[in-house]
């Protein structure tokens, strides 16, 4: 039998990264892979959302060419090539995490794999074993459980990362993450696009006042944005046209349109895997996160579950992390890593960044604090930029002064929220923030405009 130190099942960014760590720290390692490497953040997800997201910054420009001084300047868009172009960075960059796995010596084995032990693993008819096994095989679109839901042309974030064309209408059920980088890009792209949340605010997990600017930039755009809305239904008129039916304030309303993306979040994937054979006792229910502790221990102390597989966070970059922590666990290491301070961003146009409590968070846990506000139409950099819209929330501790949640839209809020993980990290107060010397002009400084401004 194929005998390795460890096993990782999925080669998305929580398994491929896990695996080159591991071999780099001396471990033996397989890789078992029943898709493409690079998981659905390469394939289906990160990467080719945001090749859209900069072909359609690139034609905002050029509609918005006259502000720049360019006049009568006409454009043809061939979707076909924006499409193509997306598929070649995609298999760049599924080479070069090939050529990574290679040189680190990791054994990549292309097949699907399932426990037939609590050590063992079979794939094809070869079967593995090894002394630790991480499970990372991530997660799959959910559909709502209603009429309509399953029809043929209801399209997920895959299908619609194939689309043939640019829808001329498009409804988007869902107003998410997936669901508004999606708005963004398909308006810029020519489609009238409608979407309609079940929440009071877009983007639930965001700062509310970040929600609302963006709900209110994004409609002035056109964009029409529906929320308080629970979709009921979706169905086909005799003219083929999507009808999506919803309930919003006791009230029935619909929508009409050449195309629908459901984007009503995702379920962790664990299906095939087998778990019983592994020695698991209590198996989650279908669509439900495979639990772990603290060390992404699931209750068999040898198997591990990272990223969106364990449903704490589905972000690349946390699946990750949460792999480095399973090998530090496992290796023995030392762990300094904060789960607590994880950046994260919505590209639409404008961007949204975030890192640490937002301010209801911080009401919440009944935290005093200093609130920090600046805006974009106030920075140089971003007027030069002709990005005048946006804003950046800093929330720091009223007594400590340590900052504790970043709240950014407008221009690299993304790379903001990033600087300010960074800083939180450090454990930075506002005085401290305050003495750091900020190149001018950035838009940066939006960030010590902010500080200055906590009271
Ligand atoms: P995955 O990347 O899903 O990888 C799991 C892998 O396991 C898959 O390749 C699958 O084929 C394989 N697998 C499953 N079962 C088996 C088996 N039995 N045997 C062998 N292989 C198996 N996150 C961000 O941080 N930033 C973004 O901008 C971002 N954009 C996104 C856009 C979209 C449209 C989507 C859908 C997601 C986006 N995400 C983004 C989320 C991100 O893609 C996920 O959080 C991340 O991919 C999770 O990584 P993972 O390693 O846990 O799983
Ligand atoms: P999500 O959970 O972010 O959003 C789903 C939305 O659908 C919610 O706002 C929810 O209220 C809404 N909804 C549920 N039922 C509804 C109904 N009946 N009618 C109308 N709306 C309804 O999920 P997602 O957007 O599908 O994204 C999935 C995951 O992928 C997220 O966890 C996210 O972290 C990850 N992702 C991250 C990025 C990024 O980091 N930029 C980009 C895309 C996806």
């Amino acid at each position: 039998m194929n005998h390795s130190d460890l096993i990782i099942i999925g080669a998305g960014p929580g398994g491929y990264e896990t695996a080159v760590a591991a071999a780099h720290r001396g471990l033996s390692v397989t890789i078992f892979e029943g898709a493409n490497v690079g998981g659905t953040c390469l394939n289906a997800g990160c990467i080719p959302t945001k090749c859209l997201v900069r072909n359609a910054e690139v034609v905002e420009q050029f509609k918005d060419s006259e502000k720049f001084g360019i006049d009568n300047f006409t454009f043809e868009l061939d979707f076909n090539k924006v499409m193509s172009r997306k598929d070649e960075v995609v298999a760049t960059l599924r080479a070069g995490v090939e050529q990574l796995l290679a040189s680190a010596k990791v054994n990549v084995v292309k097949e699907r794999a399932s426990f037939t032990g609590p050590h063992t693993v079979k794939a094809g008819e070869t079967e593995y074993e090894a002394d630790n096994i991480i499970l990372a095989t991530g997660s799959v679109s959910k559909a709502l459980p209603i009429p309509g839901a399953d029809l043929p042309f209801v399209m997920d974030s895959t299908a619609m990362l194939s689309i043939d064309h640019i829808p001329e209408s498009l409804t988007v059920v869902g107003g998410g993450v997936i669901g508004m980088e999606f708005a963004s890009v398909f308006h810029a792209l020519g489609s009238k696009v409608t979407v309609v949340e079940y929440m009071k605010q877009i983007l639930p997990p965001f700062d509310a006042d970040i929600a609302k600017r963006l709900k209110q930039s994004l409609s002035k755009q056109g964009i029409e944005i529906i929320t308080g809305a629970a979709v009921k239904e979706i169905s086909q008129a005799e003219d083929y046209e999507i009808v999506t039916r919803y309930e919003c304030k006791g009230k029935e309303g619909e929508v009409r349109s050449s195309d629908l993306l459901m984007a009503v979040g995702r379920a962790p994937y664990w299906e095939g895997l087998n778990l019983e054979a592994a020695g698991f006792r209590e198996l989650p229910a279908k669509g439900r996160p495979i639990p772990v502790d603290d060390y992404m221990r699931t209750e068999v102390p040898h198997i591990f579950a990272i990223g969106d597989v364990n449903g704490r966070m589905m972000l690349a970059h946390v699946a990750t992390f949460q792999g480095l922590r399973a090998l530090n666990a496992i290796t023995g290491k030392e762990d300094t890593i904060d789960f607590g301070i994880v950046p994260s961003a919505v590209f639409t146009h404008p961007e949204c960044g975030m890192v640490g409590l937002t301010e209801q968070q911080c009401k919440d846990r009944e935290l005093p604090v200093k609130k920090g506000t600046s805006f974009f139409r106030a920075n140089g950099k971003a007027l030069a930029m002709a990005e005048p819209e946006g804003i950046c929330k800093l929330l720091f501790h009223k007594e400590t002064g340590l900052l504790l949640g970043a709240h950014i839209m407008g221009a690299e809020a993304a790379d903001l929220a990033q600087q300010c993980a960074d800083l939180m990290s450090r454990k930075t107060t506002q005085a401290e923030l305050e003495d750091i010397i900020f190149s001018h002009p950035t838009i940066s400084e939006v960030i010590l405009s902010a500080a200055h401004s906590a009271s």
